[in-house]
């Protein structure tokens, strides 16, 4: 089967009430990696790129890759979706290049760290909704902003600015009224990066409940939570205990992820912990030998390690087993859903 249009997943998750993970990759192991947990689980697939992402491999590079991965996983439908585009045009390229789903990020400006207003986010949002429904791919949009910075972007906010940048329910609701998106990115406090809490998170930082309100007020939207890995001891263990230095920090627990899922939560951005599992499984591999220089001694090891993390997460988050459940559709075939829900959506206006 072809990429598949990332609402289809988003859709089956909601009905099935599970959420999925959605992992960034820049290159061959990461790809690798999510398709090896991928095939263990049976799970369906969202594989994110970034900006920053798209340069580094180049998209051609990461479009042949992605294709490489829908070949040899025919019975795995698999999402490629655009983190965090700043603009219309990222967007727009994104989709020329094959990805099946995009993030318009009208939060932040197009330098991708200043926040915006309201009109402006709509504005940029709407524009990509209207060309990404024209063609059935999915849009996600985000509300609110989030802390810490990734790849450049981000506002920078830290742990107490966070707290006045966290999704107002009003607005949430407006926003998917104004713009139509599929899924909605929500700041409930969370950051960007390794560095997202400086102890363990409680209520008072965290703020679950404020998912469980906008997923009261939006049921039939598909809430994203991003900056949402759990930055576990563990993997920062093994990074410390072969040279490497990670400062005392703290995550996600996928318990409180578990919770989101009951209220809402479809899709789950995670890149820190992926990053920081490879890391460590590359210093454990030169620790052990230092006279070693062939890179498929520390890459393979690396890839071993970002597959476990995919895989506890798959399961965690209970997309695992659900691959050969979905009824794929093609774009094309979204292209005709759009269209009759926006011809409701317009009857519902004039009445
Ligand atoms: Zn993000």
């Amino acid at each position: 089967m072809p990429l598949v249009p990332m609402r289809i997943l988003l859709d089956h998750a909601a009905e099935n009430g599970y959420g999925l993970a959605a992992f960034n990759v820049n290159n061959m192991e990461q790809i690798q990696a999510i398709m090896m947990a991928a095939q263990k689980t049976d799970s369906p697939v969202i594989v994110q790129a970034s900006r920053g992402a798209r340069k580094y491999s180049n998209d051609a590079y990461l479009r042949h890759l992605m294709l490489a991965a829908v070949e040899l996983n025919p019975k795995i439908p698999i999402a490629m979706h655009q983190d965090h585009g700043n603009s219309p045009e990222t967007c727009m390229s994104a989709i020329k290049q094959g990805f099946t789903s995009v993030m318009m990020d009208g939060s932040l400006d197009e330098s991708g760290k200043v926040p915006m207003d309201y009109a402006y986010n709509v504005a940029v949002t709407r524009k990509v909704v209207e060309a990404a429904h024209a063609v059935g791919v999915t849009v996600e949009g985000e509300i609110g902003a989030l802390g810490g910075i990734e790849d450049g972007h981000g506002a920078g906010l830290d742990e107490e600015e966070v707290k006045l940048h966290l999704t107002n329910p009003d607005d949430a609701e407006r926003f998917v009224a104004d713009t139509g998106v599929d899924a909605l990115a929500v700041a409930i406090g969370t950051s960007h990066g390794a560095y997202k809490f400086k102890r363990k998170p409680t209520g008072e930082v965290l703020k679950m409940d404020l998912i469980e309100e906008i997923h009261r007020r939006l049921p039939n939207t598909h809430l994203v939570m991003h900056g949402s890995s759990s930055v576990p001891e563990e993997l920062l263990n093994v990074i410390r205990m072969h040279g490497g230095f990670i400062p005392e920090t703290y995550g996600v627990p996928v318990k409180e992820i578990q919770r989101g899922i009951k209220h809402g939560v479809r899709k789950v951005n995670i890149d820190t912990d992926n990053r920081l599992a490879m890391t460590g499984a590359i210093r454990r591999a030169f620790d052990a030998d230092p006279n070693e220089f062939d890179p498929r001694k520390y890459l393979g090891p690396a890839r071993e390690a970002m597959a476990a993390v995919c895989e506890e997460r798959m399961i965690a988050f209970g997309q695992a087993g659900n691959a050969g459940k979905i009824k794929v559709k093609t774009c094309r075939q979204m292209v005709a859903f759009y269209r009759r829900q926006s011809s409701k959506a317009a009857r519902r206006k004039k009445r």
